[in-house]
């Protein structure tokens, strides 16, 4: 009979369990939402995490039916089944949807937090940290300048937090903004959507900032295929033998040169098109000695 009285308690003292307001109108009742925090729907229901079935199922086995209250086990079974069916689902939004709905009626702290733990293995932490006051619902605007990804302040202690810890973060005060280089894009997308979930043109700014990195990459990987091909050093790529003239085209050495430049200078000639001195065959001795001296490690 008390049991009965609390229930009926419960159900009467429903809430938002995104912001915890109570929940008034017939339609908010029943869809165990509010109406300001059902405009957020689609972006703090992103998906941020691949999937986690097998940890989603311990947590969601946690939970004995007994204790719940009478009115939310149809939904509670419902998510059951759809957890041991789900191998190829991607998209769990109806069933994060049905555990809010679940909790919006007041649940105890151990379930509670056993069906955000099923939440977040299913990879929907932005509105798991929603429920846990741990993400502010205030927007957030997000873009990517000159290498920097950039968001506008929020005097949030959380969010603020998980930036501090992404390596290269510069918060500028004359402007209000947050930066972190965009070779950080990764973390700053968990960070930014965890704890910021109602932001403005994050994926936008992620994007761009990862087709920078890519751009960064091929200049660096060309400038590294340039410095290899310089190492290999040998006398074919220093000296080529036509016979009756020598061809050479070494790497700059301000001694070397002053010694080809002490051969007779009708028989050097420097090429300025090829960036390479012609000489006459019968200094190929003394050429080879040079080389010796200047570029041993061809030989
Ligand atoms: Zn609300």
């Amino acid at each position: 009979m008390v049991e009965q009285l609390i229930a009926a308690e419960r159900r009467s003292r429903r809430v938002c369990w995104r912001c915890g307001r109570p929940l008034t109108d017939p339609a908010s009742i029943n869809a165990g939402i509010g109406p300001i925090c059902r405009r957020l729907d689609n972006r703090l229901l992103a998906r941020l995490l691949p999937v986690d079935l097998e940890a989603a199922t311990r947590a969601y086995h946690s939970i004995d039916p007994l204790t719940l209250d009478a009115v939310v086990v149809g939904a509670f079974e419902t998510v059951g089944e759809a957890l041991k069916s789900g191998q190829d689902k991607k998209d769990w939004r109806i069933e994060v949807r049905q555990v809010e709905w679940i909790l919006s009626f007041g649940q105890t702290e151990e379930n509670a937090l056993a069906l955000m733990n099923v939440v977040r293995a299913l990879g929907y932490i932005g509105i798991v940290n929603v429920w846990l006051h741990e993400a502010t619902t205030a927007v957030v605007r997000v873009f990517f300048k000159d290498g920097h990804l950039y968001f506008d302040a929020q005097s949030y202690w959380t969010g603020q937090k998980a930036i501090r810890e992404i390596s290269g973060w510069v918060w500028s005060p004359e402007e209000k903004l947050w930066s972190v280089p965009a070779d950080q894009a990764d973390k700053f997308f968990l960070a930014i959507a965890s704890y910021y979930p109602n932001n403005e043109g994050l994926e936008a700014a992620v994007e761009q900032a990862r087709a920078y990195n890519q751009n960064q990459e091929n200049v660096a990987e060309a400038t590294s295929a340039v410095a290899i091909g310089k190492i290999p050093l040998s006398i074919g790529s220093i000296l080529e033998d036509f016979g009756s003239f020598l061809v050479v085209h070494a790497p700059y050495n301000s001694s070397f040169i002053e010694k080809i430049k002490a051969l007779p200078s009708t028989d050097r000639r420097w090429n300025a098109d090829r960036k390479e001195w012609e000489i006459m065959g019968r200094h190929r001795d003394e050429i080879m000695a040079l080389i010796g001296t200047y570029f041993p490690e061809v030989f």
